[in-house]
């Protein structure tokens, strides 16, 4: 390893996108993988939205001009989406209340930069969660504490989770970070949760990543202007189909806000990006129409999976479910593994996570794949 890389990052290993390497590669190579491992929507932009970006991009953007780095119709836009997706109507989010992140991935980078850099604090997770937390804090040199949750409904260990709040002093916990609902468990936070982090004090941040928001229908965006110290995350990875274009954006505090903004690099959102949002805003209703579909499917895909015994399943607010292996404790790690490969083989990518398996609500076709593929390597 060269000599004048930081020793925390020579402990890292990079992100790998599709864990699991190469093992159980399908079968067959022409056969077309259904990716149901990303949480990303199954569905491509409607043609007729795909034509009016190549428009935007042959007669409207000077590829020799930098972005708009104000992001200001954006976020103008994003604001009246937001009001519109909690119903405020008095109390309004205004755009500076607004930051854009190349994808929300960006934004958690921003957030850990402004608050926990050299020294001044430290993060808290609840594990199991979104993974990107806690490998970003370790690029940055930012300790990670790390609390459990319930196996009934994962809510998270109050009680630890205070306990680790006090005893962190050197540094301090200055974020708590909660997924709602939560990857890769898909449970929405409980009300207990939801009054614990209204105690916290002020010197800590809490961020709520909402970037299954669209599938849960519930967010906490109207107790942002009472709670300085809250930041919501989302994302048009997921439900608007953006995922290839990258961007996320935080609400919060106006002076929270300005922080991020401080910390973002000039030009981070590419014109075109910017201008799949605002295209994606506009015909909002045209791409969230799939909604009830994935919310349909995903009771069908539970039911099917819950006849097996063998499975145990928790309930789901979001586009995807979680389920382990009910196999004594020595057997599950490799029972899963050999499920997710065997899946692989036939053509069907899932996530192996956290001891159990993550499925993305597909097409139904894909579904349907999936569910027959399951049933077939459970008989055997
Ligand atoms: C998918 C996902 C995101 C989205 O990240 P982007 O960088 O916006 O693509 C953020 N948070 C969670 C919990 C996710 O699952």
């Amino acid at each position: 390893m060269l000599p004048f890389i930081r020793s925390a990052i020579r402990q890292l290993n990079a992100y790998k996108p599709h864990p699991g390497g190469n093992a159980g590669e399908p079968a067959a190579l022409d056969i077309p993988l259904d990716r149901v491992d990303s949480n990303e929507s199954p569905y491509d932009l409607p043609a007729e939205l795909k034509e009016k970006l190549a428009w935007i991009c042959t007669e409207q953007i000077e590829a020799n001009r930098y972005p708009d780095g104000s992001h200001k119709p954006l976020k103008d836009a994003i604001a009246q989406y937001v009001n519109e997706s909690a119903s405020l109507t008095t109390h309004r989010v205004t755009p500076e209340q607004i930051s854009l992140g190349n994808g929300s991935d960006e934004l958690i980078r921003s957030i850990l930069i402004a608050t926990c850099l050299q020294g001044e604090g430290s993060i808290l997770v609840a594990n199991p969660t979104f993974s990107m937390y806690g490998i970003i804090a370790q690029t940055l040199g930012i300790p990670v504490v790390e609390v459990g949750r319930s196996l009934d409904n994962f809510e998270m260990d109050l009680q630890a989770a205070t306990k680790a709040i006090q005893r962190s002093q050197n540094p301090p916990i200055r974020v708590v970070f909660m997924v709602h609902p939560n990857s890769p468990t898909a449970n929405a936070l409980t009300e207990r949760e939801v009054e614990w982090l209204r105690q916290l004090p002020e010197e800590i941040l809490v961020v709520i990543d909402e970037a299954y928001f669209e599938f849960s229908q519930q967010t906490l965006v109207s107790e942002l202007l009472q709670r300085p110290n809250w930041l919501i995350l989302r994302t048009f990875s997921k439900a608007f189909r953006l995922a290839a274009y990258r961007v996320g954006y935080a609400v919060g505090h106006e002076s929270a806000i300005a922080a991020l903004e401080k910390v973002r690099l000039p030009y981070n959102l590419p014109s075109f990006t910017q201008a799949a949002a605002q295209v994606a805003l506009t015909h909002r209703q045209l791409l969230l129409a799939a909604i009830p579909q994935t919310l349909s499917e995903r009771e069908r895909f539970s039911l099917a999976l819950a006849q097996y015994p063998v499975f145990r399943l928790w309930p789901s607010a979001a586009n995807f479910i979680f389920f382990r292996l009910n196999l004594p404790a020595n057997q599950v790690e490799t029972a899963t593994s050999a499920l997710c490969e065997q899946l692989k083989e036939r053509g069907t990518l899932i996530r192996h996570t956290c001891g159990g398996l993550r499925i993305t609500i597909g097409s139904p076709a894909e579904n349907q794949r999936t569910l027959e593929r399951i049933a077939a390597l459970i008989k055997d």
